[in-house]
């Protein structure tokens, strides 16, 4: 049952997206082995962070609308998105405007989890409880799903909460205190305007040597169209 649904959510995540025009990877499913996770910050109409959990060959995705919070009294609103595609993960670049999610995309922080007690469980309760191994992001957090609002909303509404362990602190905000990308270093603004990104796709941009820290801006805010 969970596999069928991830199919579903891929097909999601394909019906909302123009593979012509973003730079996005596209739906492929992965092998269902792994335990990587990523957080992605994401300046779309509002900044908010994807918080990713590998699970069956795809990333379980939610938008955590003011970041992960390493405070255990801090409980972060965190909207369930669609099944992303495990390719997605090293995805860092600008998605154009006018398409789905335009704007930046930073790699904050990956690494590895590992689910306490059954995962399976968890997600269908919308009682995930999980460690993570990551760069900025360490230590026991869980993931309580909400009821849904009156509203009959279609979204679904989970928080995001640190445990209290050695990781955990009053008022540690992580998100304050980390604003580059994990992986390449790079601002925002720096992914806005530059053309370096690390990932790159089939659908092969130039390899363009990576600009020092402080690069004249770019000509162009945009970057060119993938074809
Ligand atoms: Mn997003």
């Amino acid at each position: 049952m969970a596999r069928g649904a991830s199919r579903d959510l891929l097909a999601e995540y394909k019906a909302k997206r123009d593979f012509g025009k973003t730079p996005e990877p596209g739906p492929k499913r992965g092998k269902a082995k792994g335990n990587s996770f990523v957080i992605q910050k994401h300046a779309a109409r509002r900044t908010h962070f994807d918080f990713r959990l590998e699970k069956d060959g795809v990333l379980k995705s939610w938008a955590v609308t003011k970041g992960p919070s390493l405070d255990p009294a801090q409980k972060r609103l965190a909207v369930r998105t669609e099944d992303h595609p495990l390719e997605y993960g090293g995805f860092e670049g600008v998605i154009p405007k006018g398409e789905y999610g335009g704007g930046p995309v930073m790699i904050w922080d990956e690494g590895t989890w590992e689910p306490i007690g059954d995962p399976d469980e968890g997600l269908a309760k919308g009682d995930l409880k999980f460690r993570l191994h990551g760069h900025r992001l360490n230590g026991d957090f869980v993931l309580v799903r909400m009821k849904k609002d009156r509203m009959g909303g279609k979204r679904e509404n989970w928080l995001l909460i640190k445990k209290g362990d050695d990781y955990a602190g009053d008022g540690s905000e992580p998100t304050e205190d980390f604003d580059t990308s994990v992986k390449s270093g790079r601002s925002m603004d720096q992914i806005l305007t530059g053309d370096s990104a690390i990932w790159t796709s089939n659908k092969a941009q130039k390899k363009t040597p990576p600009r020092g820290p402080r690069a004249a801006p770019a000509r162009s805010r945009q970057k060119p169209a993938a074809r």
